[in-house]
């Protein structure tokens, strides 16, 4: 913890020092995008895009879960995206997964016990493959968002894009997903 609280007490000469112009954010909030992904530490969002303080609306969950829209309770991230698309009126959202997910595994691991339990032979492959239940995890977030009433009609005017990435953190690689070719490449 000493080694966080060192570093924020120097963060105005480190700001300097890489000629951060701080007082200009005071003035305007006009992110590059929202970086939606798990809250895994070992996912630095503005690493691995050089983002620079003003440029991610960052929302971080358990495993990057965007849950379905519920009009009658919003929940709190909900009101994060809403906030990011009607109110600062970005274009592009980033759903990023990422390899070696705690969350991934435990779904999989639930799956699994699951299948063993129903004696299905399923189960073998669903504990090989990591990568492609990763992948599909993504997916599955981007399809709920997909579906958000303040996301619909900007898909339709094509004023907002979705962008499906996925992060390797033995490797230090990104891939994008690319619909026509169903499958992740480098980005
Ligand atoms: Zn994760």
């Amino acid at each position: 913890m000493q080694y966080l609280i060192d570093q924020a007490r120097v963060f105005r000469a480190r700001a300097a020092a890489h000629t951060l112009h701080l007082g200009g954010l005071s003035r305007y909030h006009r992110p590059r995008a929202v970086f939606i992904a798990c809250s895994d530490a070992r996912v630095v969002p503005a690493l691995l895009t050089a983002a620079q303080p003003g440029d991610l609306f960052e929302l971080r969950t358990y495993g990057g879960v965007i849950p379905p829209y519920d009009a009658k309770t919003p929940s709190g991230e909900a009101r994060t995206i809403e906030y990011a698309v009607n109110e600062l009126g970005v274009s592009d959202i980033i759903v990023c997964g990422h390899s070696h997910c705690d969350v991934v595994s435990a779904e999989m691991h639930g799956n699994l016990t699951t299948a063993v339990a129903a004696g299905s032979d399923d189960a073998t492959p669903l504990t090989e493959d990591f990568t492609a239940a990763g992948h599909w995890h993504v997916l599955t977030q981007v399809d709920v968002l997909s579906a958000y009433p303040c996301v619909v009609p900007r898909l339709a005017d094509r004023s907002l894009r979705l962008h499906a990435w996925f992060h390797e953190i033995d490797t230090g690689a990104t891939l994008t997903h690319h619909p026509r070719a169903r499958t992740f490449l480098p980005l």
